[in-house]
């Protein structure tokens, strides 16, 4: 390399888009829409060919305080001009700032950082084991989970994660984890006692508040109730999956809040720098079994994720946002229900809570066929699983884009079978 070759080029745009290229040198792990987003403000995107849409996904359920959001820029630019990354070597104090916010604002005690939901869970999967071994003396501990789950895409996560679709041509899989129904009470009691029942095995029970891909599925609250209290008896870790729904989205600031009880672990990532990639696992005190050396991520808390964080939750604070979402839910879920009465043909089911919510579709659709209508008609929606259309705006979303959703979503169902 000549010295020429590291003076750096002057910034300019990207190629102008081509998908055939793309495809060509990205792995194909994907299966992408044919439009490529360049450009956001607030709930609204624009495509290469200048095409506007309304964004109802957000990133899936990530872009907290939508797109180019004022607060969200000043604060990364500030950090990066400032000390955008060093390692866990040294004390990082905007890392220690969004622990003491998140742990000021919920159950939890304690966080530890990482980049992406999977690993959050892995963290707390790791947490969990040890805490088996150490604390409960289990030498092989359990984990159970729910059917219909998504708990991510590593080895251990998709393990954890109940859909069989995630774990085809993986194996062998990692050991340790038992699945049951969710919210079924019944289910989960036998499957304890069955586990249990020469020597104690369950260190932990991972569950999500609400399911997000697998299909909108909110947890139900007594069911809840009673696990929360058959851990105690069984000295078991609740952990819950807060990756899609904490950080506001379901009107509360955490999904738990919906269900009347508190988890020992929780894990965070989607929404919680609003775009920038974090993760985080939280915990209380009394599970706080990892020592220096037990677990560790190179980016994991870094100033420039930490300070995007930061803002979030700031933002999240100030702007009175959680009221927002319960409103703006609330005026959603009316409209839709008021098309699912009009088409009782289509539409069988509208759930979900703040702003995380699902139209369950007759099997006679397909919830993809609908996001690419809906995406034709300019509003961005996703699917979760192969019968729900999932709706989930930006925490920032105002009422009448909420409006204009509904209107695009009245249409669809309008012209379906015309
Ligand atoms: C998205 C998601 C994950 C995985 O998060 P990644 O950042 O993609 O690893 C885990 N759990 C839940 C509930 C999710 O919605």
């Amino acid at each position: 390399m000549s010295p020429t070759d590291l003076v750096p080029t002057p910034t300019t745009a990207i190629a102008p888009f081509n998908a055939t290229e793309f495809d060509r040198h990205v792995m194909g792990t994907y299966g992408r829409f044919p439009i490529a987003l360049e450009r956001g403000e607030g709930c609204r995107v624009w495509d290469t060919e200048g095409r506007e849409y309304l964004d109802f996904v957000a990133g899936i359920a990530t872009c907290t305080l939508g797109h180019a959001h004022p607060a969200l820029v000043e604060a990364v630019t500030a950090q990066i001009q400032k000390l955008h990354h060093v390692s866990n070597l040294y004390y990082i104090p905007e890392q220690g700032e969004l622990a003491q916010w998140l742990t000021a604002n919920s159950c939890a005690d304690r966080a530890f950082f990482c980049n992406s939901g999977a690993e959050a869970n892995e963290a707390a999967i790791k947490l969990a084991r040890k805490y088996g071994h150490t604390v409960l003396n289990i030498e092989n501990p359990v984990i159970l989970t729910a059917n219909a789950s998504f708990h991510g895409r590593t080895l251990a996560t998709i393990t954890a994660t109940g859909q069989p679709k995630y774990q085809k041509n993986f194996n062998p899989l990692v050991p340790g984890f038992h699945y049951v129904p969710f919210n079924d009470f019944g289910a989960l009691e036998d499957a304890i006692a069955t586990l249990n029942q020469t020597q104690p095995q369950v260190a932990a029970i991972l569950l999500e508040p609400l399911q997000g891909e697998g299909g909108v599925n909110p947890g139900d609250v007594a069911y809840f109730q009673q696990v929360r209290q058959l851990c105690d008896q069984h000295g078991i870790l609740l952990i819950l999956d807060e990756v899609q729904v904490g950080m506001g989205r379901t009107g509360k600031l955490w999904g738990y809040e919906n269900l009347g009880i508190e988890p020992d672990i929780f894990t965070l990532a989607k929404g919680l720098a609003g775009g920038i990639p974090i993760g985080a696992m939280l915990c209380k005190e009394s599970c706080n079994a990892f020592e220096p050396g037990d677990h560790a991520s190179t980016f994991g808390g870094n100033p420039f994720a930490s300070a995007a964080a930061l803002c979030v939750c700031q933002t999240l604070e100030a702007d009175g946002i959680v009221a927002n979402v319960q409103a703006r839910g609330n005026q959603l879920r009316a409209g839709l229900r008021e098309i699912a009465a009009q088409y009782p043909d289509y539409i069988r089911e509208v759930r979900g809570w703040g702003l995380i919510n699902g139209v369950v579709i007759d099997p006679a659709l397909k919830a993809i066929d609908l996001v690419k209508d809906a995406m034709s008609a300019g509003l961005l929606l996703v699917p979760a699983g192969p019968q729900v259309v999932r709706f989930v705006p930006p925490l920032v979303v105002r009422e009448a884009e909420v409006k204009q959703a509904i209107a695009i979503v009245d249409q669809l169902f309008a012209h379906q079978g015309s």
